[in-house]
C-alpha cells in the first residue's frame, strides 16, 4: 500500500500515509483541535499531567511544539504523580526525568507520601477503605493534579479518543449523567475559580494513532498499567467497541461526535458546580471535607 500523498510505503492504512505524512497528519489534527476548542492560547502557562505513557509524552511534546511555534510568551511544565507502588513507578519516573531534560521542560513531582502521608501500597494492604483501592487512588490523584496545576491557565491531559469513547459508553451503561458531563474536550470554567480548566488535545486521535506517533517519534515508554487497576468493566467495554469498530469503521468518531452534538456542547448548564472548599486543606469540596481528607481521616481512625 502506498501513501496517499506521495510514493512511499504507507505506515498507516486508514488514512494511508507514509511516516512523514502520518506525522504531519497527526500533528495537524492535534493543533487543529487545540485551535478549534480554544484549548490553549499562545500566552498560556500550561501544566501537562504526565504518567510517562505514550499519550502523555506525545501531548507534552506537542503542547511545547505548539507554544514554541506561536512565540506568544506561553510556557509548559510537566506534572507527575508518584502513587507509591514499590518497584513499579521508579523506572518510569527516571525515564520521564530524562525525556523532560532532553525536551527542556520543567518536571514537577507530587507524591501521595508527602501530600497525604500514605502510599498506594499501604491503601492496598489495609482494610479501612471500603471496596477497591482504585477509588481512593483516583481521589488522591485528582486532588494532586488540582494542587499541582494551581496558578496555571490550563491543565492538559493525554486522554485519547478511545479513552473518551469508553468513558461515554460506560457512563451510558451505568446511567451516570453527572460523570458523563465531565467528559468532553474542555471542561467549563469553574465560576469560583477553584479548578484550572482541563483540556484534551488528543480528543480526536485514536489509541492506535497515538501509539504509532509515539513509536515513530522514538518516545520510549516503560509505563505499564497499575498492577491494582480495576479494569474489568472498562476492558469489556473497550473490547466490545473495538470489535464493532472493526466491523463498522468510524464508529468511535461517530460516538464522540454524537456526544459533542448533544450533551457536550452545553454541559456547563447541566453540571453541578462546586463552589465551597474543604475546611482542612482548602481544596474544592462538596461538603466541609474534600474526598482526600475524608480518606486520610479514615486511615487514621
Ligand atoms: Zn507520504
Ligand atoms: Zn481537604
Amino acid at each position: 500500500m502506498r501513501c496517499g500523498a506521495c510514493t512511499n510505503n504507507a505506515v498507516l492504512l486508514n488514512p494511508a500515509y507514509c511516516k512523514s505524512h502520518f506525522v504531519k497528519y497527526f500533528e495537524d489534527k492535534v493543533f487543529d483541535t487545540i485551535k478549534r476548542f480554544r484549548m490553549i492560547t499562545p500566552s498560556d502557562r500550561v501544566c501537562v499531567a504526565v504518567s510517562g505513557g505514550k499519550d502523555s509524552l506525545s501531548v507534552l511534546y506537542l503542547v511545547k511544539k505548539f507554544l514554541d511555534a506561536k512565540k506568544g510568551g506561553g510556557s509548559v511544565v510537566a506534572l507527575a504523580i508518584n502513587e507509591g507502588i514499590e518497584g513499579y513507578r521508579q523506572k518510569t519516573l527516571d525515564d520521564l526525568k530524562l525525556f523532560c531534560s532532553q525536551q527542556k521542560i520543567e518536571l514537577r513531582l507530587l507524591s501521595y507520601k508527602e501530600e497525604f502521608g500514605t502510599t498506594l501500597d499501604y491503601l492496598v494492604q489495609q482494610k479501612k477503605i471500603a471496596g477497591k483501592p482504585c477509588g481512593a487512588c483516583g481521589t488522591f490523584r485528582r486532588s494532586l493534579l488540582n494542587r499541582g496545576s494551581k496558578g496555571f491557565d490550563k491543565l492538559v491531559t493525554g486522554h485519547n479518543m478511545d479513552d473518551e469513547v469508553q468513558a461515554i459508553m460506560m457512563n451510558i451503561f451505568r446511567h451516570h449523567l453527572e460523570l458523563a458531563l465531565r467528559s468532553g474536550p474542555k471542561t467549563p470554567q469553574n465560576p469560583a475559580g477553584l479548578f484550572v480548566q482541563r483540556v484534551k488535545p488528543l480528543y480526536f486521535c485514536s489509541e492506535k494513532e497515538v501509539r504509532l506517533y509515539a513509536h515513530l517519534q522514538g518516545f520510549l515508554t516503560t509505563f505499564t498499567e497499575c498492577p491494582n487497576a480495576a479494569v474489568s468493566f472498562r476492558a469489556s467495554v473497550r473490547d466490545f467497541i473495538n470489535e464493532y469498530e472493526a466491523k463498522c469503521p468510524g464508529t468511535k468518531s461517530m460516538i464522540v461526535q454524537w456526544f459533542l452534538d448533544t450533551i457536550g456542547k452545553d454541559s456547563s448548564k447541566k453540571r453541578s458546580v462546586i463552589s465551597s472548599v474543604c475546611l482542612a486543606c482548602g481544596e474544592p469540596a462538596v461538603g466541609t471535607r474534600c474526598g482526600s481528607c475524608t480518606i486520610v481521616e479514615q486511615l487514621r481512625a
